[in-house]
C-alpha cells in the first residue's frame, strides 16, 4: 500500500510509522516479525546502495514475501509500504514505480531550490498515475550512509515549504531539524556531557513547529534518526569492533516530533549496530561455529528486539492497524 491514509492516521494520531531499511532476508524477516508482533504499520524501505548490493529484482519480491509472510504470521491484514529511500533521479524513481514500488523519495535536497522542485514535480507526475506516494526534500541532512554524505547541514528553510509543497505535488517532506546520517551523527565537541553521557544539541523543534503552523496537517518525516545505542556500541567494542564516539538522537526527543506531524522517522544505523553485535558476540563466545544460520540467527532476534522497542516505545505505532 502507498503512505496516503497511513499517515493521515499517523498525524491525527499522534505517532509516526516506523521506516526501516533492508538489505537482507534477515533484516527483512526482523521487520515483519516486530510488525506483526506489536500490529504496527510498517515501512520497508530499499535504498539504491541496497539495490546495488540485493539486486533490486530480488528486494522487490523480498518486499512481495514479506506481505506474504506477514499474513502467514497470523496478521490478517497488514500494511506494508514498499518504498524507496533517497531516490537521486527520476530515472530510478520511475524504474522503482513500474517495478511495484507503493512509494519513492525523490532526494533534490542537494541541487538549487528550483532544480529541486522542477525533479520532484516531475517524479510526482509519475508517480500518481500509478497511485504512488512521492516523499520530496527541503533542507539538507550532514552525516554519511551509503551513498548519501554531506558535511554540513542547513535546516529547512520554513518560508518555503508551502510554495515547495504545492509546486512539486510532493505527498511527505523530509525536512532538516538537526538529525543526521550513520552512527557518527556529532563530535564529542558538538555534545554536552550529562551524568557521563555525551548529550548531542536539541533537534530544532522551533523550525519544526514553524513548519506545521505553515503546513497544517501535512506529513513531515525525519531522516537520519537512529540513537545509535550504547549497549550495541559497547558489545560491538568489547568483541573486537573499535566504533568511536558513536552518537546518535536521544530516543526522547524521537518520542516528542513523533507527537507531531512528524509522521515518518526513518532508522537504519540501529538495525546496522544490532545485527553486527549480536555476530561479533557469537562468533567470539562460539569460535568454533561456521555455519551462518548459528550467528545470523542471534542477528536476527536482536534487530526484532530493537524494531519492537522503537514501535513501542518511541514511535507509538503499536496497535494501529486500521484493521
Ligand atoms: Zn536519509
Amino acid at each position: 500500500m502507498n503512505t496516503r491514509e497511513m499517515f493521515k492516521r499517523a498525524i491525527a494520531g499522534g505517532y509516526a510509522i516506523p521506516a526501516f531499511n533492508f538489505n537482507t532476508m534477515e533484516q527483512m524477516q526482523a521487520i515483519v516479525m516486530a510488525a506483526v508482533e506489536t500490529k504496527s504499520p510498517v515501512i520497508m524501505q530499499v535504498s539504491k546502495g541496497a539495490r546495488n548490493y540485493a539486486n533490486a529484482t530480488i528486494l522487490r519480491y523480498m518486499a512481495e514475501g514479506a506481505v506474504a509472510y506477514a499474513k502467514e504470521l497470523g496478521c490478517e491484514h497488514p500494511e506494508i509500504v514498499l518504498h524507496l529511500d533517497h531516490g537521486d533521479s527520476f530515472e530510478l524513481c520511475k524504474d522503482c514505480i513500474d517495478m511495484g514500488f507503493s512509494s519513492v523519495m525523490i532526494d533534490g535536497s542537494s541541487l538549487p531550490y528550483e532544480e529541486n522542485i522542477a525533479l520532484a514535480k516531475k517524479v510526482v507526475d509519475y508517480a500518481h498515475q500509478f497511485d504512488v506516494t512521492v516523499e520530496a526534500e527541503l533542507g539538507v541532512l550532514a552525516g554519511v550512509e551509503d551513498e548519501v554524505s554531506s558535511a554540513e547541514s542547513h535546516y529547512t528553510k520554513p518560508e518555503e515549504v508551502i510554495d515547495f509543497s504545492t509546486r512539486t505535488g510532493c505527498d511527505s517532506l523530509a525536512i532538516s531539524i538537526g538529525t543526521s546520517h550513520g552512527a557518527h551523527k556529532f563530535t564529542p565537541e558538538q555534545c554536552t556531557l550529562v551524568n557521563g553521557v555525551l548529550v548531542p544539541p536539541p533537534l530544532a523543534f522551533d523550525i519544526l513547529h514553524e513548519i506545521e503552523k505553515k503546513l497544517p496537517g501535512f506529513p513531515i518525516v525525519l531522516h537520519g534518526s537512529s540513537s545509535v545505542p550504547m549497549d550495541e556500541v559497547n558489545t560491538i567494542n568489547q568483541f573486537g569492533g573499535h566504533l568511536e564516539a558513536a552518537i546518535g538522537i536521544p530516543e526522547e526527543q524521537l518520542r516528542e516530533a513523533s507527537k507531531s506531524a512528524v509522521c515518518k522517522i526513518n532508522i537504519d544505523s540501529d538495525s546496522r549496530l544490532a545485527m553486527t553485535a549480536a555476530i561479533r558476540k557469537h562468533l567470539a563466545e562460539h569460535p568454533g561455529d561456521f555455519d551462518p544460520r548459528q550467528y545470523l540467527k542471534p542477528a536476527r532476534e536482536n534487530m526484532k528486539k530493537m524494531y519492537i522497542h522503537k514501535i513501542v516505545n518511541v514511535l507509538g505505532s503499536n496497535g494501529k492497524l486500521a484493521q
